[in-house]
């Protein structure tokens, strides 16, 4: 049989095709030459049984295949049973943040007063909005939870040190830990206590005249069991000299009945934390933001930081926020909100309309992302084999399950019940090939 690979274009001629000219006016030519040499490899890796495209229809398809695709970031399918899933950009924004990002694209007020015409506090709407919900703190909202641990260290004990218990020294994820990201900030750290206790004299015992602080840590994603013990944040802001801090993690700004053992900024700043520190993108459901609430005092000095430009959000940001607080139910919320019932009744469904037999069994899921370690959530998940699993991800619409050992388990917990009817096209389409 003949084999038509030796036919195929060169790359330069490829290149020199007039089509390709703006291409590579705009991305330059090493960019739009790199996915010519691709495009060509991959036609070279079988047999070609019958002659390949030519130049000139080769530069078409490599210019379909560019930008302005708008991302190359892909929709993607969250079937893994963790609603707040990291790897997958964390929270999903609710419809209502979705609608004021657009709208917020363009020319806005976000720094300036439209009846006066002059400077306004950047995001002040936003910021209003978080401080009546969680009663009466002042906000500062900064990139994220990452970056208001720096502004305040900065703020608070530059050149000085702040207390942390042994117990609290958590690695956040991708091998970044917070000791290290304090140190990074010429912060010097005085470790109290041990792993699984620590006593409200260690803490005592630490303060000297250069401690901006004490941080308290929500171990948001592991769980120590037994012989126990941490200091309450109450008994610290009574008994301690210098400010707590406290870093919740997981961005409830109230309690939230299903995850009881979750802080939230409202009860934490009532019993007495002086700053409290949560991210935007865990279980508050919005976009990536470090949330800060305190004193307006305090909350002015982080404000006038000269660090607080660099660490300041975006217009977009400010929008998703707001809305993501005053709008509609999240995905995150509407997720932990799900019955098994319901769940069962979609996995049913779907399995009704697979071409693949699936078997439906109870689950657990989890919050995931730095919430509720430990919390199990009631979930249910259908069942393929775990040869699914690539050309599930790697499908017109991703889908990402967990495979465990020879399952493949697509979990409905974190999926909108929008997105169903997608799983059953993107299964079928791998059944059927
Ligand atoms: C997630 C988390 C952080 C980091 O927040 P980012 O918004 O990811 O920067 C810090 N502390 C705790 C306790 C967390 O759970």
């Amino acid at each position: 049989m003949a084999d038509y690979r030796r036919s195929l274009p060169a790359v330069d001629a490829v290149l020199r095709e007039p089509e390709l000219n703006s291409a590579v006016d705009s991305l330059g030519h090493d960019f739009v030459k790199a996915r010519t040499q691709a495009a060509l490899e991959l036609l070279r890796q079988n047999p070609l049984p019958s002659p390949g495209p030519d130049a000139p229809s080769l530069a078409a398809q490599i210019l379909t295949d560019l930008p302005p695709a708008p991302t190359t970031l892909h929709q993607v399918i969250n079937a893994s049973g963790i609603i707040v899933h990291t790897n997958l950009g964390r929270a999903p924004l609710s419809d209502g943040a979705k609608a004021a990002i657009q709208h917020a694209s363009g020319v806005t007020d976000v720094e300036m007063d439209l009846t006066t015409g002059r400077r306004a506090p950047r995001g002040a709407a936003t910021i209003n909005t978080l401080e009546r919900v969680v009663g009466g703190a002042s906000a500062h909202l900064v990139n994220n939870g990452a970056a208001a641990i720096i502004l305040a260290c900065h703020a608070m004990a530059s050149k000085g040190n702040i207390i942390l218990s042994r117990g609290e020294m958590v690695e956040i994820g991708d091998g970044f830990r917070i000791p290290e990201l304090i140190e990074s900030t010429g912060v010097e750290i005085r470790e109290v206590g041990t792993t699984n206790r620590t006593h409200v004299t260690d803490y005592l015992g630490a303060i000297d005249e250069d401690t901006g602080f004490i941080l308290k840590v929500h171990t948001s994603n592991f769980r120590v069991e037994g012989f126990t013990g941490e200091v309450p944040i109450q008994e610290l802001a009574t008994e301690a000299t210098v400010p707590v801090v406290a870093d919740i993690g997981s961005g409830l700004l109230l309690p939230h009945p299903r995850l009881p053992n979750e802080p939230d900024v409202r009860t934490t700043v009532n019993a007495g934390a002086d700053l409290v520190i949560t991210s935007g993108d865990k279980l508050l459901g919005g976009p990536q933001a470090g949330l800060m609430f305190g004193a307006s005092d305090l909350i002015h000095r982080l404000r006038r930081h000269p660090l607080a430009r660099a660490l300041r959000v975006d217009k977009l940001t400010l929008a998703a926020l707001e809305a993501t607080v005053t709008g509609p139910t999240t995905p995150v919320a509407r997720a932990l909100a799900t019955t098994r019932v319901e769940l069962r009744q979609r996995a049913e469904k779907i399995a009704g309309q697979l071409k693949i037999a699936a078997t439906v069994e109870d689950s657990v899921g989890a919050v995931g992302g730095g919430g509720a370690p430990g919390v199990p959530i009631e979930s249910v998940h259908l069942v393929l084999p775990a040869d699914y699993a690539v050309p599930l991800r790697t499908g017109s619409v991703p889908v990402v399950g967990h495979v465990k050992g020879d399952r493949l388990l697509i979990d409905l917990l974190a999926v909108d019940p929008s997105e169903d009817p997608i799983v059953v096209q993107e299964i079928n389409a791998v059944a059927s090939n």
